[in-house]
């Protein structure tokens, strides 16, 4: 029997920018790359990249002591609910930090993180759980950000920037800095839309697009 099995949940293209990082990880910490595997609802082919795509009952069923898995699907509302059928299971949240980061000082971060190559993350920050910082985003001083919250890549967070939970923040989308007592927020579950330059608070559950970043009409 295994010591521990490691898994990368999501075997679309999400889970294959993730996986390099869990092969790396594990690597590092001098494990056998056998030990990892894609898990994945709807498995499509055996194996991806080199590594087993398991369906999820077949990664319960494997042979091992421990089980760790990392959500690597951008889906911020599939990531809540597959957490919380990962806990049930009794899985162990495992979270991923690429060689090349830059964290600073007193920064925080829950479990299940994902930071990919090229994140940068300055200092005095707290990061909620699950959290996915996608290549070359950076988060600067003084932000706070909830669970389970999504960075597409490029995102620029500058200081002072308050991130409730489940919001999503497209690809290169920038957040003017707030001032200290004084952050600017955006709102639980919402989307920024990529590029969106975004200088003054979103609220709950909008969509903004645009420079300056406006809300969207759903119509
Ligand atoms: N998926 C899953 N369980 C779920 C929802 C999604 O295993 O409850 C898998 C799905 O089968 C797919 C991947 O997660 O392989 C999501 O892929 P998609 O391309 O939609 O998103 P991304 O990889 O960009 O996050």
């Amino acid at each position: 029997m295994k010591e521990a099995l490691y898994a990368v949940y999501g075997a679309s293209g999400c889970g294959r920018g993730v996986m390099p990082l869990a092969r790396e990880q594990l690597c590092r910490q001098g494990v056998a790359p056998d030990c990892l595997v894609f898990v994945d609802d709807a498995p499509v082919v055996p194996s991806i990249n080199g590594q087993r795509v398991l369906a999820y009952g077949d990664f319960l069923a494997e042979q091992a002591r421990e089980r760790y898995i990392v959500l690597a699907i951008a889906n911020n509302t599939v990531r809540r609910r597959l957490a919380a059928r990962c806990a049930a299971d009794g899985l162990r949240t495992w979270s991923l930090t690429a060689a090349n980061v830059v964290v600073m000082d007193d920064v925080v971060i829950g479990e299940g993180g994902v930071l990919s190559p090229f994140v940068t993350i300055t200092s005095n920050v707290r990061i909620g759980k699950h959290f996915h910082a996608n290549l070359y985003s950076y988060v600067e001083h003084d932000c706070v950000i909830g669970d389970f919250v999504t960075f597409a890549p490029g995102v620029k967070c500058n200081g002072n920037v308050v991130i409730e939970d489940h919001a999503y923040i497209g690809t290169g989308a920038m957040l003017k800095q707030g001032k200290p007592g004084q952050p600017l927020v955006i709102g639980q579950g919402a989307v920024v839309g990529m590029g969106a330059v975004v200088t003054r608070d979103v609220p709950a559950g909008a969509t903004v697009v645009g420079n300056p970043a406006r809300i969207m009409n759903k119509d």
